[in-house]
């Protein structure tokens, strides 16, 4: 994908905070962080989203995320970590090859979830359940 900036970034062509690298993945800071040290994982594959990515590199990606939230830890000690990825325009998706975010957190920072809290009442988790089950 010739256009895509993360694959500009995985081939090196283009500017990025890198912080770890392997066969699969690359790992790079945000550069419109939620917070310091907010990093951005990506297979050096493209894909547009979950759908499309190949599982090996979806599993990569979690291996490197679980790397990354240490080093977070680690290094800025933070006192929790985020690790959240969207799939598309509804999602929150504003860039079209597949990552993961891993953010640092700390007590009281203020970073937010993405959605707010409802409500669902049991007969509403069992016909959900029955749903996703292909029930
Ligand atoms: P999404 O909104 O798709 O879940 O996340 C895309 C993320 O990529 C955003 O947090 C945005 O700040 C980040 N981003 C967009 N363009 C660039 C870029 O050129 N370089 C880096 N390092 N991050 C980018
Ligand atoms: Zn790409």
């Amino acid at each position: 994908m010739s256009d895509c900036i993360f694959c500009g970034i995985a081939a090196g062509a283009m500017p990025a905070e890198r912080v770890h690298e392997d066969e699969r993945t690359v790992a790079f800071l945000d550069i419109f962080p939620a917070c310091d040290g907010h990093l951005l994982v990506i297979p050096r594959a493209h894909a547009d989203n979950v759908h499309a990515a190949d599982p090996a590199d979806v599993a990569a990606c979690a291996q490197t995320a679980k790397l990354m939230a240490g080093r977070v830890s680690g290094a800025l000690g933070s006192d929790g970590v985020t690790i959240t990825q969207a799939n598309g325009g509804a999602a929150g998706q504003t860039v079209f090859h597949y990552h993961v975010h891993v953010i640092p957190r700390f007590d009281g920072d203020g970073v937010l979830r993405p959605w707010t809290p409802g409500e669902a009442s049991p007969e509403e988790l069992a016909r959900m359940g029955a749903l996703l089950r292909g029930e």
